[in-house]
């Protein structure tokens, strides 16, 4: 049986209140419940959730989403390429460790060099 990791929740855009939680299996492949990556629309196993994931530098092995919240307060994943090699120098370590789904300003992330 496959397994999978659970990556990030991605806020749908047309239905505010739902989300779709991506993951990724055992080869590094994204999934998504998406009703475009369910019925394999794109032909490729894609979707725009899955294509923010990939955008954001993710490499499947190592590292963090963190929720930025911008000026228009929308939400947006961001990849931090630092966890957890780097975690003692960020000044973010500790609201990103015991928060599963953190939400950190823009100007937060850039202060703890994140983004
Ligand atoms: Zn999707």
């Amino acid at each position: 049986m496959k397994r999978y990791n659970f990556l990030l929740d991605i806020p749908s855009e047309s239905k505010p209140d739902k989300t779709y939680s991506i993951k990724m299996d055992e080869q590094g492949n994204l999934t998504c419940p998406c009703p475009i990556w369910v019925f394999n629309r794109r032909g490729n196993r894609t979707c725009k959730h899955t294509d923010i994931v990939k955008r954001a530098g993710f490499n499947g092995s190592k590292g963090k989403f963190l929720v930025l919240v911008d000026v228009f307060r929308t939400k947006v994943p961001v990849y931090c390429k630092n966890y957890p090699e780097l975690c003692d120098e960020c000044e973010l370590r500790f609201s990103c460790w015991t928060d599963e789904k953190p939400e950190f300003e823009l100007g937060a992330l850039r202060k703890a060099g994140v983004v």
